[in-house]
């Protein structure tokens, strides 16, 4: 589909972003719900410390990925929210139009390239 890259979202880009976010929403919740089962599933005793390690390194990655997919949900939500509200291609930091090709990559992004860029160099600077 063609994109206009005008700072109006058309109602035909608004239904591709919403069934594009509804979509990895979709995705998320029904991979999450594996994670529970497995994790539960997997509640045993180890003979072996080396396997016991192991289980131990698995369920922190997996914790870690569920703690990630949590919040990429919450960023989803309240995409969703906002190309209902008509601010979903409004920068929360600059007020500007984020660029539509930024968000067909980046479909959760709340934040224009510019301000992305200074975020990011502050999070550098605050790693140091
Ligand atoms: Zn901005």
């Amino acid at each position: 589909m063609e994109f206009v890259d005008s700072t109006q979202i058309t109602e035909e880009e608004k239904k591709y972003y919403q069934s594009k976010l509804e979509i990895m929403l979709n995705e998320l919740l029904e991979g999450s719900g594996d994670t529970v089962q497995e994790m539960k599933s997997t509640n045993q005793e180890f003979p072996d410390p080396t396997d016991r390690a192991n289980y131990e390194s698995e369920r922190n990655t997996a914790l870690r990925i569920r703690d990630r997919e949590r919040k990429l949900i919450k960023k989803i939500r309240s995409a969703i929210v906002r190309l209902e509200e008509e601010t979903y291609n409004v920068c929360r930091e600059c007020g500007d139009y984020i660029r539509k090709q930024r968000l067909n990559a980046r479909p959760v992004t709340t934040l224009c390239i510019n301000c992305k860029e200074i975020e990011e160099q502050k999070e550098k600077t605050q790693q140091i």
